[in-house]
């Protein structure tokens, strides 16, 4: 069976897009993979943050996670933080990098321009994730377009790395699973919507539900009454009927409301249907932090087992000697 590894981070609160986009997804490859699931907390420190608020939303993301569907009786479900395997393959991996293929990185290019003091670690962060990919020796990578080119610098590592000292590394490849949704900005059909942008569009995973129906009903249509999926023409009535189609497992070419206003609300009553469930099962979990925090513990536990043979394996294939 494919070996997935999933990775998400705790940059902001989880949106619509990320369970549309990969929360749902991820959960739909249990049944089928051998899945892995890791709550990437050392890449929220890439950018300036508050630890009080990253203990929160690390915590957050992972109840999130298990309301979405992320069963940790059925993956392994960690902190990628309480592994060490991920920092020290890190190193070994940046030991392998060029620092050029790093600088060339378009997400290094774009965050760091819009940053006065870049931090080290933003332009390392591809081999921390390398890391994270090749330490599992996964072979599937579900990520949106924007990881896409991290995934293939994970795979040149690690094919110079067989090379040059013996075959330790599986190659992964990335994978775009089916019904992942790319999801836009409700206020601004031409962006993505995302948990680190502060946009009235932005549909978080536990807003009240009349504030996601309000969001929903106040979005931004475009000019003229059909109804039709267009991107380029009709960015606005398209990312609503993609939203509608992912929430209610229905191709767009079956939907057909005859209207914007009925769009909409069919639209929103389908987010909230989603989203009432998942916020439940939230309310369960968040009100014992300390199973939650049990089920994070476990789950680390297993996931240093699993890496610590491919960790030892680099290590010695460099000419490190063993303790
Ligand atoms: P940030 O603004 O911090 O980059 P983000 O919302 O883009 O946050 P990521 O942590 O970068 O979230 O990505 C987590 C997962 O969610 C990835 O698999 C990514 O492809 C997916 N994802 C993010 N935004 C969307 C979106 N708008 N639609 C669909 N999938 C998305
Ligand atoms: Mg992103």
């Amino acid at each position: 069976p494919s070996r997935v590894l999933s990775l998400f981070t705790p940059s902001g609160r989880p949106t619509l897009g990320n369970l549309l986009g990969a929360l749902l997804p991820s959960a739909r490859l249990l049944p089928t993979a051998d899945c892995v699931f890791g709550i990437s907390d050392l890449h929220a420190l890439t950018s300036e943050h508050d630890p009080a608020r990253l203990r929160e939303r690390s915590l957050e993301l992972a109840g999130l996670a298990i309301a979405a569907g992320i069963d940790p009786a059925r993956c392994v479900l960690f902190l990628q933080s309480n592994v060490p395997a991920h920092a020290e393959l890190s190193y070994l991996l940046e030991s392998t990098a060029h620092y050029g293929e790093m600088q060339r990185m378009i997400q290094f290019r774009e965050k760091s321009e819009r940053q006065s003091a870049v931090r080290l670690s933003l332009l390392t962060y591809p081999a921390l994730m390398a890391a994270d990919i090749l330490l599992y020796q996964a072979t599937d990578v579900p990520v949106g377009a924007d990881q896409a080119q991290h995934v293939e610098l994970t795979r040149d590592l690690a094919a110079r790395f067989n090379r040059r000292y013996g075959p330790v590394f599986t190659l992964p490849r990335a994978v775009h699973p089916p019904m992942a949704a790319r999801v836009m900005d409700l206020s601004d059909p031409g962006a993505k919507m995302s948990k680190s942008v502060d946009s009235p569009g932005t549909i978080f995973l536990l807003d009240p539900v009349d504030v996601v129906r309000r969001k929903i009903m106040r979005a931004v249509t475009d000019s003229g009454t059909s109804v039709a999926y267009d991107s380029e023409a009709k960015p606005g009535v398209s990312n609503l009927l993609a939203i509608l189609s992912a929430t209610t497992g229905t191709p767009v070419a079956e939907l057909s409301p005859g209207s914007y206003g009925a769009l909409k609300k069919e639209t929103a009553d389908a987010v909230i249907a989603l989203l009432e469930p998942l916020q439940r099962h939230y309310a369960t979990l968040s009100a014992d932090p300390a199973t939650l925090e049990t089920v994070l513990r476990t789950g680390a536990e297993r996931a240093r087992e699993r890496a610590a043979s491919t960790v030892t394996a680099a290590k010695e294939a460099m000419g490190l000697l063993a303790a």
